[in-house]
């Protein structure tokens, strides 16, 4: 008797081992996409948190700023993102480049390769391809070459915002704004900003000198 709850244990340890990584490979968390914030992020509801997700290897004009020709852009891609995401549910890849920091940027958004459930479609290559945003090359990612060439592709074939323009506006987090005023410069989602703020790269306040702000911490 006690052999044979002996071997059924074993069996039972034998085949929980054997369908496990069947379990594993049926399919990726699928999370609802709750609202697109610009281009290049979106929240969606992961384990019953609105998490911040920033598509990585992408980006897109910044939204919030004073700037009329790129706040334009701005509002494409991310009428661009909702066409294709709004209402949908995602699924998640990662990049060995962000093991580090578990994913995560220093403002706490997940980092990830997002794609669609419904078909699988490969949202930041998405957008690079139709032309409503640059590979970004600021931090190191696995698809950078790809990502580069499909970047290439979309602005000889004037698609998306290339249709306008051969110079979609440079990576947000390199632009900062400069208060002529305060003599202080912000980061794009500060509140102190003010009215006359000038949108310049962020080399460009340092090397002119100018104050960071202490808030923001540009
Ligand atoms: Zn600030």
């Amino acid at each position: 008797m006690k052999y044979v709850l002996i071997a059924s244990l074993i069996i039972i340890i034998l085949l929980s081992i054997f369908t496990c990584p069947e379990k594993s490979s049926i399919a990726p968390d699928e999370y609802p996409v709750v609202r697109i914030v610009d281009g290049d992020t979106i929240i969606a509801k992961v384990d019953n948190f609105e998490q911040r997700i920033r598509l990585i290897g992408v980006d897109t004009p910044e939204s919030v700023h004073p700037n009329k020709d790129v706040e334009d852009f701005a509002l494409e891609a991310s009428d661009f993102l909702k066409e294709i995401l709004e209402g949908e549910y995602v699924f998640f890849r990662y990049d060995q480049n962000n093991v580090g920091t578990n994913h995560k940027d220093r403002y706490g958004r997940i980092l990830a390769y997002v794609y669609r459930v419904s078909d699988s479609l490969f949202i930041n290559q998405e957008i690079i391809r139709q032309g409503y945003g640059h590979a970004y090359t600021v931090y190191p990612f696995t698809l950078q070459e790809d990502f580069l060439k499909l970047e290439r592709d979309a602005r000889s074939a004037k698609r998306g915002l290339w249709a306008y323009t051969d110079e979609i506006p440079a990576p947000s987090d390199s632009i900062v704004f400069y208060n002529p005023g305060s003599g202080k410069f912000h980061r794009a989602e500060c509140r102190d900003i003010g009215k006359d703020a000038i949108r310049i790269h962020l080399e460009d306040a340092q090397s002119e000198g100018f104050e960071p702000c202490k808030i923001c911490k540009p």
